[in-house]
């Protein structure tokens, strides 16, 4: 490395100095004629035509040229929406090498906190806001409670101590407590596998609880309701008494029991669907008794 350097500055080591006195033209050209003897040899073939004070302009533009390529704008155009030069001195963007290890104060185009951090951990390091990428947690910014309260609501403040929705982020990779909204039972799961989209915010029981019903039905919308594969079962149905339940919504399976209404003295009676099938009678308990009475005669 060849340096150009003003006399009486500090030794520097392991370059070639060319001295040159304070704001002196001649000794300006003289070293840079110097400089140019020592690097013809590498394929320039003669001294340049050198003119230090006429060519003054030309080496200072190139100066900020190479400056400007070499900056933060130029380099990395997307990272000027998180830059403001009202927050560092009014330092341009493009007098800010890419590279820089010098911090400068960021403010965040998503959520707007400032934040200070070295350029080169951006551009380098691919740093961006820690609020939006969940590492730093602000109230009524990025916390659990402001992202999904919907999740926060379920937060267990007795057995969570003194931490609060406010205090994680959506993305938190803790075990935290959880009332079960269904059940009311405390669980404890990681606060990401709660935010992730289409998870189910209940209780591991509730959630097989849930599953077994959901299996259910789909096996009574798949053609297995008492209406498609008992449909004389279904004629007796009940048709208020058994709420919004309907024959098309269970399966002959089904275990709690089930108003219906008697075929001989059109009485309602209460059985599981599947006691009624079995017996293949739609009566009441005293019709059926009266039936099986009669049945001896019936024969005749
Ligand atoms: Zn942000
Ligand atoms: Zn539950
Ligand atoms: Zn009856």
């Amino acid at each position: 490395m060849i340096r150009i350097r003003e006399e009486g500055l500090p030794k520097v080591n392991d370059c070639i100095i060319i001295p040159v006195k304070k704001q002196n033209i001649q000794s300006m050209n003289e070293a840079l004629t110097k400089l140019f003897s020592y690097i013809t040899s590498d394929g320039i073939p003669e001294t340049p035509d050198i003119d230090f004070e006429r060519d003054l302009q030309f080496f200072i533009s190139q100066k900020y040229l190479s400056k400007k390529i070499n900056s933060l704008a130029s380099r990395f155009p997307e990272l000027l929406v998180d830059y403001d030069p009202s927050l560092n001195d009014n330092l341009s963007p493009y007098n800010i090498a890419a590279f820089s290890n010098n911090p400068v104060n960021w403010r965040c185009n998503i959520c707007h906190s400032i934040w200070s951090a070295i350029v080169s951990s951006r551009t380098l390091g691919g740093n961006g806001c820690a609020v939006c990428s969940g590492h730093r947690v602000v109230s009524g910014k990025n916390d659990l409670e402001y992202k999904r309260p919907d999740v926060a609501k379920l937060w267990d403040y007795e057995k969570n101590k003194s931490l609060t929705p406010r205090d994680i982020t959506c993305g938190n990779p803790d075990k935290h407590w959880w009332k079960c909204p269904f059940c009311g039972e405390s669980w404890e799961a990681v606060t990401y596998s709660l935010t992730r989209p289409g998870s189910s915010l209940r209780c591991e029981k509730c959630s097989k609880k849930y599953a077994g019903a959901n299996r259910r039905k789909n096996y009574v919308e798949s053609g297995h309701s008492i209406e498609d594969t008992h449909p004389w079962v279904a004629k007796q149905w009940h048709p208020t008494k058994n709420g919004e339940l309907k024959p098309r919504d269970i399966s002959i399976g089904y275990d709690k029991p089930i108003y219906w209404i008697c075929c001989d003295c059109g009485e309602t009676f209460e059985s599981i669907p599947y006691v009624v099938k079995k017996k293949k009678s739609m009566t009441c308990k005293s019709c059926s008794t009266k039936r099986a009475h009669s049945r001896p005669n019936s024969k005749l």
